[in-house]
């Protein structure tokens, strides 16, 4: 049983806290994931339940199924994670808990038990935008990555180039007009019929294909402008099964996979190397769940050889949703002082890291 202390509601805004080990909780779409950090940071714990059993027979992920699994494991997945770090809930000093965006019933079970647990223990509870989360897994990498860099967002729901500050402060460079990257992978997959999630499944049969063997269409827009466009791409593939004759085989899958997968990766990587050279930088991190893409992650190694281009990609157990990097990305908050309050809500659309700042992106499609 733990003892009530301080944090009152009414204080909604509160400073200050005690360095120590910080517990991060993320639930925002099918991951159920809890992490604790030690006092300087370094990770003590990852674990993550995945709900991939719950919706791979629907193809995508059903929103109230989120929701109730996540329900049922968020106090497992909290207690493993306390567990292997070999922390009690009394040496917390802080819990960060993803605030959005993301599925509202999915966030609302993950905020709710933060603030029931922050307000239990009476330490700091801060929300964390996920893609912020996404954005302090490279530092998790590699705690000496420099300020200012590139980030280049790339997962199930984002595909957004960032110049990251070095006081933290992110200026949206350009976007995805349609399609993220790894929804692409997804749908493409899907129409391969190599099922869900689709990413990981397309990656592993296109290492067999031939990337040049069928060709697709890579979007481009106007001169250096860095935004992007999948869903011409998604069409192609439509089309090119449409005058196939089926069943497929495994070598037409496995090169259809290869040309798909290479259109996705040559457009990230262009972008991603034309941001860094527009922003006159050197360093460039990657990060979210296509980061975790092994053709990606071997083109973008071998220009940044090439190029001398510092780079930072999260280790593949950081790659994908997780609580470690939403756990750094509160603690890089409340060191930097930033208020916090036991007054959180969720932010299912929270557009701060997509608009705000945005500097406007002009381009025009290209055939
Ligand atoms: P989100 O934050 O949008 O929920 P994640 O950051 O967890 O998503 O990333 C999930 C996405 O990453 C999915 O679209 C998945 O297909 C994709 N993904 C995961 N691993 C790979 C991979 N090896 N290759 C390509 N895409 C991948
Ligand atoms: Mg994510």
């Amino acid at each position: 049983m733990v003892g009530i202390r301080s944090a009152k509601p009414e204080d909604s805004r509160q400073k200050g806290w005690k360095s120590g080990p910080l517990l991060g909780i993320e639930s925002s779409c099918d991951e159920t994931a809890a992490a604790v950090l030690g006092s300087d940071g370094t990770v003590l714990s990852n674990i993550v339940a995945s709900q991939q059993a719950v919706h791979e027979k629907f193809g995508g992920v059903v929103p109230e199924l989120a929701a109730r699994a996540h329900l049922g494991k968020i106090d497992l997945v909290v207690m493993r994670a306390l567990e292997e770090a070999r922390v009690s809930k009394g040496d917390l000093q802080a819990i960060a808990v993803t605030q959005g965006p993301g599925l509202a019933g999915a966030l609302l079970v993950g905020v709710n038990y933060a603030k029931a647990l922050s307000y239990g223990l009476g330490i700091p509870l801060v929300g964390v935008n996920h893609l912020q989360g996404h954005i302090a897994s490279a530092w998790l990498a590699d705690p000496t990555f420099p300020l200012p860099c590139i980030v280049l967002v790339v997962s199930g729901g984002h595909t957004h180039l960032y110049r990251r500050e070095a006081n933290g402060e992110c200026l949206l460079l350009g976007r995805t007009r349609d399609d993220a990257a790894g929804e692409a992978f997804d749908k493409g997959a899907q129409m391969l019929g190599l099922g869900y999630p689709g990413g990981p499944a397309m990656d592993l049969i296109a290492r067999i294909g031939d990337r040049q063997a069928i060709p697709f269409p890579r979007f481009h827009g106007a001169r250096s402008s860095l935004e992007f466009s999948f869903s011409g791409l998604k069409t192609s593939l439509l089309y090119k099964l449409r005058g196939m004759a089926t069943p497929l085989n495994q070598r037409q899958i496995a090169d259809l996979a290869a040309g798909y997968q290479e259109a996705i990766v040559q457009v990230l990587v262009t972008k991603a190397l034309s941001a860094l050279k527009q922003s006159n930088l050197s360093a460039i991190a990657v990060v979210g769940g296509v980061s975790a893409n092994s053709r990606l992650r071997a083109v973008l190694s071998e220009r940044a050889e090439h190029g001398q281009i510092r780079l930072s990609l999260p280790s593949m157990e950081f790659c994908t949703d997780n609580a470690a990097m939403i756990a750094s990305a509160g603690r890089q908050r409340l060191m930097r002082g930033e208020p916090w309050s036991p007054i959180l809500d969720i932010c299912p659309t929270d557009g701060s890291m997509t608009s705000v700042g945005a500097r406007p992106v002009t381009t025009s499609f290209q055939k």
